[in-house]
């Protein structure tokens, strides 16, 4: 959730009852105000500004040619079907095809009319033909620019949104509203940017528009990018004037008393992250920071120190993560941590009911419990904090985008006005201060590391710290790719292995929209490793257990006496058996690049030789190879995520696609980096000398879009 910058504009209003449908399905696109229509910009052109010779065009060619009818007639076989002949000018004939059409259309084309068509010319049996033409009369003007095509719905008729882009763009005032010197040299105004884009005249070269280059699009991705940029760091400058607690470690403090105990001593890179934390919590100001480390680097030890350091200041730590399975492994190993410190730890997660949750509740709302543990039960709406200093989100990039809004609206829920502080803002841009009490500090934690294009464009107000380095003693785990033919000779594999003393993941295979078919994929794995294992404990994960069947089996493997822990994806964040040696990832090709990481991740975490085995159906998409020959070649959680952004793009790799949001409209991360750069300091700038001016410019770019870039 890092960073989710808050657009702070007015959102369009609520659709009144008696639209048309075309209009509900505009404001459904969010297009309500003129300017936004303005700003729909065509996804690509259609020359219709000349006609084509039938004797130049190609079979395959999409053509405008007129002629007239010589025969018009219905036919019924294979299906019934307007036919008719049209003749052009030259002689050369075309057959066009209607399979649905009206009485009307019998009449319009009837023979002796002459017309103008539009279609894709294909090779049919009786000479050339065109199946479904766009057709007008042939004395009709032709049209003087290139036609727009723009994205729309299904209950939005192409024609209807053109009609209202050009009557909106007769009605808008596209005034600029950014001092000349910010624009970049050689670009024109916004006013003749949009025009040209929604009409571009005869000639134009079809490929810099398509590939955005042209200028017209360069001013058009510039001012996205700069109201990006201002609205993030506007709220920068918010949050830079809110309050939160001041927690300052003290000397022979709980912190230095819980290092004191640990079994090992920090890495220089954990101790370099923690201090970056301490020094943020010691200020005033509300820390908005991601600790980002790849899988194993050891970020729980860190949030532990942090959240040692709130507890003795004398307030309430919140961690959540985004799994009970998680969740739970962090109780386990906090209050093994710092019960013995004398923090009292509670628990909520959602399958806790009851009794012993209210007793946890009662913790938590009294202040008793120093340190709050759960899944994002942790923020539900009967949970009160009394003194809330500090929230930890683990594995963040795990909640999905839903969630990560939900999250944030239940902790502006609690801010209400108490002389305890149950308040704060989760991944917030701005959090509304109401003049009492402050916002609790966030640390959110994530084994995905964001690209820079990405940090600089979205988490522009995030503090980013780094681990960049293994506790030592690990040996890296060795990846293997095999074909599911070799299956049997990955389960000897498993034999040895397990001969040996050590213990076996085994991943399931992700089954898309039917956890029916996941668990039947993976109870017959289960049973296939079980008659391959004699005498040996096999169990089976999955997501239909509940938390305390789930956290059963997590237990027995966790103390060996389970050797083999076939499971569906339920496992794949945190879990933490330093004697598991082998994990074997069947369907491997199914997984996203990030998601095998993590799983990868759960071995290799103690001192033994691990191997990671992934298992293939060919044949692969090129996407598949791509992801599998990243596995195999590099297990640095930072070269992968690079890998993951090249593979997917940057609108996918940010769960935009979950969204059903792009990020951005116009501008591209990846492709556009120079000009982000341009923007970012172009909005520095205006924000300080003309703060009206960067106004407006969110205004009109963002106004209806008020979740832009929140989640
Ligand atoms: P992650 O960053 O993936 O959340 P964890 O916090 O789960 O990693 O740490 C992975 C394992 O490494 C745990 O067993 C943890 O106790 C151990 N660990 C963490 N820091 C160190 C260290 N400095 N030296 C040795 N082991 C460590
Ligand atoms: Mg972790």
């Amino acid at each position: 959730m890092p960073a989710a910058p808050e657009v702070r504009a007015t959102v369009a209003p609520a659709a009144p009852r008696d639209l048309s449908a075309p209009q509900r399905a505009l404001r459904k696109l969010g297009l309500a105000r003129d300017i936004d229509l303005a700003l729909h910009l065509p996804m690509r052109y259609e020359d219709e500004t000349r006609l084509d010779r039938l004797t130049d065009a190609h079979d395959g060619d999409v053509v405008q040619v007129q002629g007239t009818v010589t025969d018009c007639r219905v036919e019924y076989r294979p299906r019934r079907q307007l036919v008719a002949r049209l003749v052009d000018d030259e002689g050369e004939a075309v057959v066009l095809r209607f399979l649905n059409f009206y009485g009307s259309q019998q009449k319009a084309y009837a023979a002796g009319k002459r017309l103008r068509v539009r279609g894709e010319l294909r090779g049919g049996f009786l000479g050339r033909e065109m199946v479904h033409p766009r057709v007008v009369p042939a004395d009709a003007p032709l049209p003087h620019a290139l036609t727009p095509v723009y994205s729309t719905s299904a209950q939005l008729p192409q024609a209807y949104l053109r009609k209202a882009i050009v009557s909106a763009l007769a009605r808008v005032s596209l005034h600029e509203v950014l001092p000349p010197a910010v624009v970049p040299p050689g670009l024109p105004s916004l006013r003749e940017a949009v025009t040209f884009l929604h009409h571009p005249p005869p000639g134009t070269t079809l490929a810099t528009l398509d590939d955005r280059s042209h200028p017209a699009w360069q001013r058009l991705k510039f001012d996205e990018l700069l109201a990006q940029q201002l609205s993030q760091q506007a709220a920068q400058q918010e949050r830079a004037k809110l309050r939160a607690p001041a927690l300052s470690a003290t000397r022979g403090g709980l912190h230095e008393r819980f290092l004191a105990a640990l079994p090992f001593a920090l890495t220089p890179a954990q101790h370099r992250v923690a201090e970056e934390i301490a020094a943020d919590l010691a200020r005033g100001q509300p820390m908005h920071r991601l600790l980002q480390g790849d899988v194993g680097s050891g970020k729980t030890v860190v949030a532990a120190l942090a959240a040692a350091i709130a507890i003795d200041a004398g307030w309430q730590c919140a961690l959540m993560a985004p799994t009970e399975i998680l969740a739970e492994q962090h109780w386990h190993k906090l209050v093994q941590w710092l019960q013995p410190l004398g923090v009292q730890v509670a628990w909520l997660t959602g399958s806790r009911k009851g009794r012993e949750r209210r007793k946890h509740l009662a913790a938590v709302e009294s202040g008793r419990a120093g340190l709050v543990i759960g899944t994002h039960a942790v923020i539900q709406h009967d949970v009160v904090f009394a003194r809330l200093g500090l929230a930890i989100v683990d594995e963040q990039h795990r909640f999905g985008v839903a969630q990560r809004l939900a999250l944030r609206e239940k902790f502006v829920e609690q801010d209400r006005p108490s002389p305890a502080m149950g308040r704060g803002g989760l991944g917030a841009g701005v959090m509304p201060s109401a003049g009492h009490g402050a916002q609790p500090h966030l640390l959110m934690m994530s084994a995905t590391p964001i690209p820079r294009t990405l940090a600089m464009t979205y988490y522009a107000d995030l503090a980013v710290s780094t681990i960049d380095e293994l506790p030592p003693g690990r040996t890296p785990v060795v990846t293997k790719l095999f074909a599911e033919d070799k299956r049997d000779a990955v389960i000897a594999r498993i034999r040895d292995e397990v001969a040996a003393g050590k213990q076996v993941y085994w991943v399931c295979p992700l089954v898309e929209e039917s956890e029916a078919l996941e668990l039947r994929d993976a109870t017959a794995t289960h049973q296939q490793l079980s008659a391959a294992l004699p005498g040996r404990m096999v169990g089976l994960l999955h997501g239909r257990m509940s938390g305390a069947e789930k956290a059963a089996v997590m237990s027995l493997f966790t103390d060996g006496t389970m050797q083999v822990m076939v499971a569906t994806t339920v496992i794949e964040v945190g879990v933490d058996v330093p004697n598991a040696s082998l994990m074997v990832i069947e369907h491997a090709e199914r997984f996203g690049l990030a998601q095998l990481h993590q799983l990868r991740g759960r071995v290799g975490r103690g001192a033994v030789a691990s191997v990671c085995v992934l298992l293939y159906t060919p044949p692969l998409s090129t996407a598949a190879k791509d992801r599998l020959r990243a596995m195999a070649e590099t297990t640095d959680g930072f070269e992968i995520a690079r890998r993951d952004l090249a593979i997917r793009g940057p609108g996918e790799f940010m769960g935009a696609r979950q969204s059903g949001e792009a990020l951005l409209r116009f501008a591209d991360l990846v492709a556009d980096g120079a000009l982000i750069d341009v923007a970012r300091s172009a909005a520095g700038r205006l924000l300080r000398e003309q703060p009206q001016a960067a106004m407006a410019q969110v205004e009109r770019w963002l106004a209806s879009r008020s979740d832009y870039a929140r989640a």
